[in-house]
């Protein structure tokens, strides 16, 4: 078999002949020459057999490593004249456009950066991690299910943080299927009118929950009209609780304030460590923490009055119970908490009255529970690896390539056996 013969079976890429192989000291060279004869916009299904000209150069693409060797694809292309995007370089059948990368390598990299971490992906295929996020938000582009927009009925909304300094995602999850379905760069109602602007009036008309946090932004772009009016909406349990578990954190930051202002600096450091043993919920704690809980509860007083508060309001919503059970430990909660001298709690019981048949809704509708909070858990753990990307997209395409509609299909898998 000719070596040309042989890496064309080797390299499998669609619409090509392998016109020669080169061994260089850093890499497999491989040029190729496209088999169709029409030139195909990159940009759109436009196509045609009129060359606008010739590219003096040759372009190229990084293929799946040849063992540990790289492998590098060349080709001259053509240009052609898209009535629609002007004068363009033809687009290639193995490659994403605007990609020096082949979509195989591509996917290996969105496969992986979805299931290992950045170190790993890094090392393993060579690239820095700000390509990886440019290499994953092309593959999100063309990689998620086109009809995820489709039967939306209960949805939620919810914002994260995907770089320090206030850099916020808006993301749209399906409460039924339980994954996200739709996200974009921002917090505010115009970023939500995005989503609604993409899911147009029929599909909004049919939309009965959305579920979100308390703010105000969400629930404006929800109300408008060509929306979804219509929707209930609902405020999740697991943004009232975080409210409480906020309002415990103001708290111990004060009671640690006036702590240090005592001449005894000690109470003031081993109160330090307390933070994390007030904020888990029991079942998570540490013998160490467990053992800094007991301690608070002998000492009593403003802290641990907020702690029985934050779990009271806690343990409202852990149970399986009914709208009418809820609504009566939520009023009792409230009247507790108003009465409780602690301004972050007062605050909060104010909040929760304001939202209470919105809370109350998300308790009757079903559209709150533990598989939304796993959903937020793996989203945080998600943003976490995406803080150092540099751009909104790529974290956005990590979110989505790993808890979206996306099925990854690995260069290997595309087609049964070797040709
Ligand atoms: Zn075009």
């Amino acid at each position: 078999m000719r070596v040309t013969t042989a890496f064309k079976r080797l390299l499998r890429l669609p619409g090509v002949n392998v016109v020669s192989v080169d061994f260089r000291p850093a890499a497999v060279v491989v040029t190729v020459a496209l088999r169709r004869r029409r030139l195909v916009c990159p940009c759109c299904a436009y196509s045609t057999r009129a060359r606008y000209d010739t590219r003096p150069v040759d372009s190229s693409w990084r293929h799946l490593d040849l063992g540990a060797w790289r492998l590098e694809v060349r080709a001259g292309l053509r240009r052609l004249a898209c009535p629609t995007h002007g004068v363009r370089t033809e687009g290639v059948p193995f490659a994403r456009t605007g990609s020096d990368f082949t979509a195989d390598f591509e996917d290996l990299v969105g496969f992986l950066a979805t299931t290992t971490d950045k170190t790993a992906v890094c090392r393993l295929v060579r690239i820095d991690w700000d390509t990886v996020g440019r290499i994953i938000s092309r593959v999100m582009d063309t990689g998620l299910d086109p009809g995820r927009l489709e039967g939306l009925f209960q949805i939620g909304v919810d914002e994260v943080a995907w770089r320090k300094g206030h850099r916020y995602l808006t993301l749209v999850s399906d409460h039924r299927r339980r994954r996200f379905v739709w996200g974009a760069e921002g917090r505010d109602t115009a970023t939500l009118d995005g989503f609604f602007d993409e899911l147009g009036t029929e599909r909004s008309a049919a939309i009965e929950a959305v579920s979100m946090d308390m703010g105000p932004a969400y629930a404006r772009s929800v109300a408008t009209q060509g929306h979804a009016p219509q929707a209930v909406i609902c405020y999740d349990p697991f943004h009232v609780v975080a409210l409480a578990t906020r309002a415990l954190d103001t708290v111990r930051r004060q009671v640690w304030q006036e702590l240090r202002q005592l001449p005894d600096q000690q109470v003031a450091r081993r109160f330090k460590g307390a933070r994390w043993a007030l904020l888990k919920n029991p079942p998570d704690l540490t013998d160490a923490q467990a053992a800094t809980l007991r301690k608070l509860r002998r000492r009593g007083g403003e802290l641990w009055r907020a702690y029985t508060l934050k779990e009271a309001l806690r343990e409202v919503f852990a149970g399986d119970l009914g709208e009418q059970d809820v609504a009566l430990l939520l009023d009792r909660f409230c009247s507790k908490a108003s009465r409780s001298r602690l301004k972050p709690f007062v605050t909060l019981a104010e909040t929760i009255r304001k939202h209470r048949g919105g809370i109350l809704a998300a308790v009757r509708l079903g559209v709150n529970n533990a598989r939304h909070e796993g959903l937020n858990a793996r989203v945080r753990l998600i943003t976490k690896r995406a803080y150092g990307f540099h751009s909104a997209k790529a974290a956005l395409a990590l979110i989505m390539l790993t808890l979206g509609p996306v099925e990854h299909v690995l260069p290997h898998e595309r087609t049964a056996g070797f040709p």
